[in-house]
């Protein structure tokens, strides 16, 4: 349930709900909002006097959230969140956030030259893999810490936020040290003990949708890395499995405002996963803007064809360069910036 408090409440009003909250057994989630605040009660609330809360001083009334999801929920937090994409920018606000790079980190000059250049075309987040989920246990699986030791060296050149994949509660601690945004992966959406652990670090998620999850499992995912105590969660659509196949994935844009009207939380686009086709990225950055997204998560390599995971999908340096100038008259269209 949510406990809205008056508009004059004080601090005092607000820490005795807090503590009635808390001796029904339930957690709570205080929210400061431009107008009021309120305090979201998160647990099993079978045993719960409201009345007792709606009583109390300041308060103004007890509703009860009605998503499944409670803290990731426009009902527990209407005005939209701006998640912080490590110290220098943030994911929800006016200005868009382009994050680009390779898919997976190859070697010290690979990712050193797409670094700068997707700087240079106007990103804010350099992407790429360390540690990569393959389906084939045979193909290129990462460079583990070495590639992380380099997307540090990447931050430190071109000051661009460093995301990056952790694939399971054994790397939390070792990825945290070292990215700006902790990537959890598509395979690893439903792997709630890792989006817990995810929870407890203090960086920035970037969670992305299971390829066969609803927007609701997606939203409770959320939920999980919110209630481990980190708030600042970014969504991904990455695209879903269907029955096409002249696409790797289906996009299904239509998530943009689905999630809008459901979470306050800021959602970007990959159409790089999204597509498996790097002719097809260009369109679909567009067509994301314009539904609304928050940002996009992009993969650029300046030699696909050499690339060691994903090159088909891969576009290069130059093609993120139109691609961006093509986004700037869309976003001012939907009264963002890029
Ligand atoms: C990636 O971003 O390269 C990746 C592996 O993503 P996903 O988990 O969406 O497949
Ligand atoms: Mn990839």
């Amino acid at each position: 349930m949510i406990v809205v408090m008056q508009s004059d409440a004080t601090e005092n009003d607000i820490e005795h709900v807090v503590e009635l909250v808390r001796s029904f057994g339930l957690r709570d989630h205080v929210i400061v909002g431009t107008d009021r605040t309120v305090v979201a009660a998160i647990g099993d609330k079978r045993d719960v006097d409201t009345s007792a809360i709606e009583t109390a001083p300041g308060v103004d009334r007890v509703v009860p959230i009605l998503a499944p999801y409670k803290v990731a929920s426009r009902e527990v937090k209407p005005e939209p969140s701006e998640i912080p994409l490590g110290p220098h920018a943030v994911v929800g606000g006016t200005r868009l956030a382009i994050i680009a790079g390779p898919c997976s980190v190859e070697s010290r000059s690979q990712l050193l030259e797409i670094a700068h250049a997707v700087r240079e075309a106007g990103a804010v987040g350099l992407r790429g893999g360390a540690f990569k989920p393959r389906t084939d246990p045979y193909k290129f699986r990462g460079l583990g810490e070495q590639g992380l030791e380099l997307l540090a060296e990447a931050r430190e050149q071109t000051g661009l936020a460093v995301v990056t994949e952790v694939m399971s509660i054994a790397q939390v601690e070792l990825v945290s040290r070292y990215a700006d945004v902790l990537q959890i992966g598509t395979r690893n959406m439903h792997n709630f003990n890792l989006l817990s652990a995810c929870g407890q670090s203090e960086r920035s998620v970037l969670l992305k949708r299971g390829w066969s999850a609803t927007l609701s499992e997606f939203l409770l995912a959320a939920e999980y890395i919110i209630n481990g105590g980190n708030h600042n969660v970014i969504l991904c659509e990455r695209g879903i499995r269907t029955h096409e196949t002249y696409v790797r994935n289906t996009l299904p844009l239509a998530i943009v405002p689905a999630v809008k009207r459901e979470s306050h939380l800021p959602i970007v686009i990959d159409p790089s996963q999204g597509t498996g086709h790097a002719y097809m990225v260009p369109a679909m950055c567009r067509a994301a803007i314009a539904a609304g997204a928050d940002g996009l998560l992009i993969e650029v390599h300046h030699e696909p064809e050499r690339a060691l995971t994903d090159g088909a999908q891969s576009i290069t340096p130059e093609v993120l360069v139109r691609t961006i100038q093509e986004i700037k008259q869309i976003a001012a269209a939907v009264g963002r910036t890029v």
